[in-house]
């Protein structure tokens, strides 16, 4: 049962050959033996889950069921959960228990879906490796030798471990698509605005956007189904109709445009993982697709101006953590300069206090002209790259990451080599467009991932494209061999 897809789990619970609370069960007992090789899980909301599970077999007896009632659900700890400890993978919130739900995590709960827990992610979500958390690192369920990406790695472990069928992450520069790839999963990056960042803790908010992460791409539109639309509360959201984005998977894609930009197969690119690409390329060329190389120029320029502007943001949006308003306290504080600077030096980690010291400084008076706003005119050439692209072609695709999962710390103390692990996916949250991870092949037994970037909007052909790759091949459906 628990390699079941959504699809499949959903129907199983509509004919009763299992309850809400039977699947619930049987996660958690998962959990419970796997997640301490795999730290995962930060928090496990055993209690609640079947509470909720309970209700969801009733409402599944009474006729009015969403696709996912009684779904299992992991949320990664970044989105606050009411009542529940909500931690974004810091010390600084080690102790804070979310006084209200965020509306991405309150959709779910509406829809009916059952929540297992929290999951582990890098510390605000600054990472690719989920080394950066206070709780620790996440094994690779493929090797626990090496790191599962991050920056939602505790949520993509456990998805990949069948610890749960479905979980949320968020997406800042690369942090659903990268683990995704190194996990072999399915994982999407909507376009800004369309999920609410309501009580989502924010990182770097002009780039933040929340997504699933699913076995399959059908799976994702059951997902999107219920996280996609506008929210008042959330001035970014953007206010435009809904998709049913189940409804496109089955359509055709002869005659499917794709450009391959020529910046993402050159010299940086692990010739294996180039192999595997080409061959998924093929594949897509099988089912009538017609394949076209273009150029995004711009492309070296992506994460060095992401180096700008997210800690830029960062660093502003974390300044609430002061242990006044927000956060760790410090002990026996001295005077107000002294509880400042003592709870943030204690509660934030290393690369933490690195993204705030670069924002800070490239906001600083002297400096703002020659980092802040060079960033932003570079973020818009970076943009007009992909419009110029897209008059030309439905989708673009390419590798989602450099290279498979690498070994846990080692590039830990080399934070440009991890900064790089994203060359791929960043530009993506630059332009604000939305882009899918979908798994395509294995190198020497790690997985790897096919990125599909598409224009604003553009989630259901996305969608499509990606479940029609998977109704050719079965790398979605692989399981690493100890969680069969
Ligand atoms: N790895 C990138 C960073 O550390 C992206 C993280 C993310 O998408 N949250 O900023």
């Amino acid at each position: 049962m628990h390699t079941k897809t959504i699809a499949q789990l959903s129907a199983a619970l509509r004919s009763g050959e299992i309850s809400s609370v039977e699947l619930t069960t049987l996660f958690l007992a998962r959990i419970k033996q796997h997640n301490p090789a795999l730290n995962c899980y930060i928090s496990i909301t055993e209690a609640q889950a079947l509470e909720a599970a309970a209700a969801a077999d009733q409402r599944l007896k009474g006729g009015d069921a969403t696709p996912l009632t009684g779904i299992p659900i992991a949320h990664k700890d970044i989105f606050c959960t009411e009542g529940v400890k909500t931690t974004c993978g810091s010390k600084m919130l080690d102790n804070f228990i979310a006084p209200y739900e965020s509306t991405c995590t309150a959709k779910f709960a509406a829809a009916g879906a059952v929540m297992l827990g929290k999951t582990n992610m890098d510390e605000f979500a600054m990472g690719s490796s989920n080394e950066t958390s206070y709780y620790g690192a996440v094994k690779n369920p493929w090797d626990q030798g090496r790191v599962p990406g991050g920056s939602s790695g505790g949520s993509v472990a456990a998805v990949a471990a069948r610890l749960a069928p479905a979980a949320t992450g968020t997406d800042t520069g690369g942090s659903i698509r990268q683990p995704a790839a190194l996990c072999g999963l399915t994982g999407l990056k909507p376009t800004y605005g369309r999920v609410s960042r309501y009580g989502m803790i924010a990182f770097a908010s002009s780039l933040d956007q929340a997504g699933p992460v699913t076995y399959s791409a059908e799976d994702a539109a059951l997902l999107m189904n219920v996280m996609a639309g506008f929210d008042e509360r959330d001035s970014t959201s953007v206010e435009r109709e809904v998709p049913d984005y189940t409804a496109e998977l089955t359509n055709s894609i002869e005659g499917l445009k794709i450009g391959l930009p020529k910046e993402y197969f050159d010299d940086g690119l692990d010739e294996n993982i180039a192999r595997v690409i080409e061959r998924a390329i093929k594949a897509y060329e099988a089912l009538g697709a017609v394949v076209k190389e273009i150029s995004l120029p711009n492309t070296a320029l992506a994460v060095p101006t992401y180096y700008v502007v997210a800690p830029a943001e960062c660093s502003t949006n974390l300044s609430r953590f002061d242990g006044v308003r927000f956060g760790h306290r410090c002990d026996d504080p001295k005077d107000l300069f002294d509880l400042y600077t003592r709870s943030r030096g204690e509660g934030f980690g290393a690369e933490v206090k690195r993204r705030i010291m670069i924002g800070t400084y490239v906001l600083s008076a002297g400096y703002y002209d020659a980092y802040y706003l060079k960033a932003q005119k570079i973020r818009r050439l970076i943009s007009e790259d992909f419009r110029a692209a897209f008059e030309t072609v439905d989708v673009i695709m390419g590798p989602t990451a450099p290279s498979t999962a690498f070994k846990l710390g080692e590039k830990a103390d080399d934070p440009v080599t991890m900064y790089l692990s994203d060359i791929y996916t960043i530009a993506v949250n630059m332009a604000g467009l939305p882009a899918a991870s979908i798994p395509a092949g294995f190198v020497d037994g790690l997985p790897v991932g096919l990125q599909v970037i598409g224009n604003y909007f553009d989630e259901s052909r996305l969608l499509n494209v990606a479940h029609q790759y998977q109704q050719a091949t079965d790398w979605h459906l692989q399981v690493p061999a100890e969680f069969q």
